[in-house]
């Protein structure tokens, strides 16, 4: 459209260094032209009586701020003084306090919602906080408009709590960090841009959705950046400048563009799960382990079973492993040791039954769920014990996962041996990569007074070899054996990505390979297991 974008500042605590921010705004302007506007996040005023000094000579006058700076409201007791109430004004030239919350609309359309001071844990609210009404009174005017799709930006001083879900990680103590009146706020109010400051340091999340990929229409990203405070010690980023056009202006295909980067909204499984209202609730990590003993509903998974739960939308670190006890620390989410982000995994082109995130998942079959992978009972299983091994993220074959994928599920099959073995049964792995979208390593165990041998002392596949007898029942010909590989050969090396395969593992760390030609029978593996075992 054309529209001239405004070039905006963002600061974070000036805490009465005001000389200091408006120099380097000075500096700043020289360098790339004038900005339209300086919005101030935190305490901008200082209580030491150098700070008050210094601000008596911008409102005498004396001095004058280089840009249209819009300030919040004390985020401390100490401050409150500077504000003569709680409406918005101007303070000096060129200074204005927006006021305790509200919704300030620029000449060019921009639209800013603000909610000064800190969550107010007592009643009545004190001047510097807010009070969950003053939210109330933010958020309901503008969601009522149907038209309603979200703020430019929003200014707070607190931080979201847990805004830091499924991305990089903050260098503060996540636990004490924010409150999710904050996060409710940002969630419902979807700003493009949400400034926070007042815990010293700077953070720039990577940005995140603000729809449910493949159930609601595509909407525009959020981002949040934590500034700190003006001249610190640490010369950690206090300013943050860039470049926006007011989404009333804007294409709506240009708005809900999708970076790269994106990630999952932080909130949006705090919010469905109704733990928002108490940062201290944390999910039990007993959430996702299956109780065994119960019936399963029949149908099979992978061909028409229907998603009937939401799925947990996110890479669930909160997690425990039942079966894998080496693991060194519970993973919490509020944590501060996440590793960093991992490469985002291929997206899947439509619905996936197997993809974590996807609404398809059937979440009462999850057992448990790691940082690559996660295991699930199979659904219209054959035994109670049969399971399935699948990465998070959308890959079609173990060809395609990274080293780090696939050393987690190493450590998974090996938790399912185990598992087996603990019932007196061998386990076999297969893995069929042919006609299936989303890899599945499935798992099942095999009694052993059943088997004519010993799997492990069986002769090289000699024709009563339960798992190659198998395969004449289906189709005759020298091409269908399956083909023993060295132990330590890698898959990648004999199929390359694409190749359609059948692969098994069994407990004694053979390995059975089978390239697909056509006509394969989809449920050999399971065949296998019913006829032979
Ligand atoms: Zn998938």
């Amino acid at each position: 459209m054309g529209e001239k974008p405004l070039k905006i500042l963002a600061c974070g605590d000036v805490e009465g260094s005001i000389n200091a921010v408006f120099n380097r705004v000075r500096t700043i302007q020289k360098k790339s032209g004038q900005f339209d506007l300086l919005l101030c996040v935190g305490n901008f005023f200082g209580s030491s009586p150098g700070a008050q000094a210094e601000w008596q000579e911008y409102k005498s006058g004396a001095k004058k701020a280089p840009i249209h700076t819009y300030i919040l409201g004390a985020a401390s007791q100490e401050t409150l003084r500077y504000f003569p109430s709680a409406d918005g004004c101007e303070l000096a030239d060129n200074i204005t306090y927006l006021g305790r919350r509200g919704v300030f609309t620029g000449a060019s359309g921009l639209q800013i919602a603000y909610v000064s001071g800190r969550e107010g844990q007592q009643d009545p609210t004190p001047a510097h906080c807010f009070s969950p009404k003053d939210l109330t009174q933010l958020v309901e005017p503008l969601i009522s408009n149907n038209q309603f799709r979200g703020v430019d930006i929003l200014l707070t001083s607190q931080w979201p709590r847990g805004v830091w879900q499924y991305a990089n990680s903050p260098e503060v103590n996540t636990k004490f960090c924010g409150t999710t009146s904050i996060s409710h706020l940002a969630y419902k109010l979807k700003p493009r841009y949400h400034f926070a400051a007042v815990e010293g340091v700077h953070y720039e999340r990577l940005p995140y959705r603000n729809h449910v990929v493949l159930q609601e229409n595509t909407q525009h990203v959020s981002r949040f950046i934590a500034l700190a405070t003006v001249n610190n010690p640490e010369k950690r980023k206090y300013l943050y400048a860039f470049n926006i056009i007011p989404m009333k202006s804007m294409e709506a295909s240009e708005l809900v563009k999708q970076p790269q980067d994106v990630t999952e909204s932080p909130y949006s499984r705090m919010v469905r799960e109704n733990t928002l209202s108490d940062p201290t609730v944390q999910e039990p990590a007993s959430q996702f382990f299956f109780d065994l003993g119960k019936k399963q509903r029949g149908g099979g998974r992978g061909q028409g079973g229907r998603g009937r739960k939401r799925p947990s939308d996110g890479d669930g670190q909160n997690q425990g492993q039942p079966w894998d006890s080496d693991r060194q620390s519970q993973r919490l989410p509020f944590d501060l040791d996440r590793p960093k982000q991992p490469r985002r995994p291929p997206q899947p082109s439509g619905p996936c039954w197997f993809c974590l995130a996807s609404p398809q998942v059937e979440k009462h079959l999850v057992i448990s769920i790691g940082t690559h992978c996660y295991l699930a009972l199979a659904k219209g299983s054959l035994t109670p014990q049969h399971v399935l091994v699948l990465p998070i993220g959308h890959y079609q074959s173990v060809v395609e996962l990274s080293s780090e994928v696939v050393k987690e599920l190493d450590r998974y099959k090996m938790a399912v041996r185990t598992f087996y073995k603990s019932k007196g049964q061998r386990c076999v792995l297969f893995e069929r990569n042919y006609h299936s979208q989303h890899l599945q390593i499935q798992g099942q165990p095999a009694q052993i007074q059943r088997l004519p041998h010993s799997l492990t002392s069986l002769p090289r596949y000699k024709t009563d070899s339960p798992l190659r007898a198998s395969l004449p029942r289906y189709r005759a010909g020298a091409e269908q054996e399956l083909m023993e590989i060295p132990q330590h050969t890698d898959l990648k090396q004999i199929a390359p990505p694409g190749t359609p395969y059948f692969y098994v593992e069994l407990d004694s760390g053979e390995k059975l390979f089978y390239r697909i030609q056509k006509n394969f029978p989809l449920q050999f593996g399971r065949y296998v297991h019913t006829h032979h075992i």
